[in-house]
């Protein structure tokens, strides 16, 4: 069984329940600081009930709502937060995915009450933040997601096979995840309105492999099996390099390249690892794990750098540079922020430009340091 945790507002609740004011009132958190000329990222719930949602246009919320309040995102502090849930629900040492920002995953091993242990968790994040999760429980990641929005805020829902057909039957099919886009487009052009209707069509599709993280390689050996354990480019300059710019753009055009294979296999990296040769250096290694697994080549050269700074010698001869991708698994996190989904958009732009005039034909302007 899979227990999907979802926040309900997640940004606007963080925002109410620091600032007791905004409690229940029509709020919005704007991406930008100017409260006409922003856009909505995320909406409490009063503001919801009048038709006030994300990415629509601050000016069309406060037509709707004139006494909307406003705040501007303040994308560090809902990070932080989510990492502070997250670290709360290991504590339950159980198989557990970063889903996004406001999504967590557990795989419910050996636990015969799920129920109990939901209300648990929703009680345990509601003391520690003062905001409430919903929760779903089913034996698909799919389905556990499915759950987990139908009764929000604060909700609490179990699909098992005695309301199985009943909920399916009940719920539109633009309430799955993955719906949205030309898919869910093709299968209501095809006739099918209800959960159960796709059901009906294609059982399977409700089955499909789960989030990665859940450590299912453990259990199910040779399920991943065609899953490279890393993906790595290195190269070995001509000559020595002493100029940093020129060592980051090498650097920079590793980890591209490296992205880009994991965008093509559709996997995402928890690791990264540096290896840099040269004779003062000697063979430096060293790998940092964050929680976030990444494929955007530029994230990857950010924590690379960082991983560089590590090495303690300032501006060292460097004559060989490695960037290694590992802890990898099926790219499942979903972009929430506004700076996120704009990044996703721009790397698919790109993948496609390359794709169509060769690799590198279009590429990022520090790597021209390394032609
Ligand atoms: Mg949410």
């Amino acid at each position: 069984m899979i227990l999907h945790v979802d926040m309900d507002a997640f940004f606007a609740s963080i925002e109410q329940a620091i600032n007791p004011r905004l409690k229940n009132k029509p709020l919005i958190i704007g991406s930008r600081g100017n409260k006409m000329h922003t856009v909505v990222c995320a909406a409490s719930y009063a503001a919801k009930a009048l038709g006030i949602h994300s990415g629509m246009s601050s000016r069309e919320a406060f037509s709707l709502c004139p006494k909307l309040e406003f705040v501007t995102a303040d994308q560090a502090k809902y990070i932080w937060t989510s990492e502070q849930i997250f670290e709360l629900l290991k504590g339950y040492d159980l198989p557990l995915n970063y889903a996004s920002i406001d999504e967590f995953q557990l795989e419910l091993v050996g636990y015969s009450d799920p129920l109990n242990l939901s209300k648990k968790i929703k009680e345990q994040i509601y003391a520690n933040f003062n905001i409430t999760a919903s929760v779903g429980i089913a034996k698909t990641w799919l389905l556990a997601k499915l759950a987990s929005k139908l009764n929000k805020p604060d909700g609490l829902t179990l699909i098992d096979d005695s309301n199985f057909e009943q909920v399916l039957r009940q719920t539109s099919l633009d309430k799955l995840c993955g719906m949205g886009g030309k898919t869910g487009a093709g299968f209501i052009a095809g006739g099918l309105k209800s959960c159960w209707d796709l059901y009906l069509n294609l059982p399977g599709f409700f089955d499909q492999e789960s989030y990665h993280n859940l450590d299912k390689a453990d259990k199910n050996p040779g399920k991943f099996n065609e899953m490279p354990k890393s993906i790595s480019h290195s190269y070995t300059l001509p000559i020595a390099q002493i100029n940093p710019q020129v060592i980051q753009a090498w650097i920079r055009l590793l980890s591209e390249m490296v992205a880009t294979r994991l965008r093509q296999q559709k996997l995402a990296s928890a690791t990264v690892h540096l290896w840099l040769g040269g004779p003062e250096i000697g063979n430096f290694e060293a790998q940092k794990t964050h929680q976030l697994t990444s494929s955007d080549g530029y994230e990857i050269y950010q924590r690379a750098v960082k991983i560089m700074s590590k090495s303690r010698l300032k501006d060292p001869k460097i004559r060989a540079i490695g960037v290694t991708c590992s802890n990898l698994s099926k790219d499942s996190y979903q972009p929430l922020l506004k700076e996120e989904i704009r990044r996703e958009g721009l790397i698919k732009a790109l993948d496609s430009i390359n794709n169509r005039f060769g690799e590198g034909s279009i590429h990022p302007a520090i790597t021209v340091l390394t032609r």
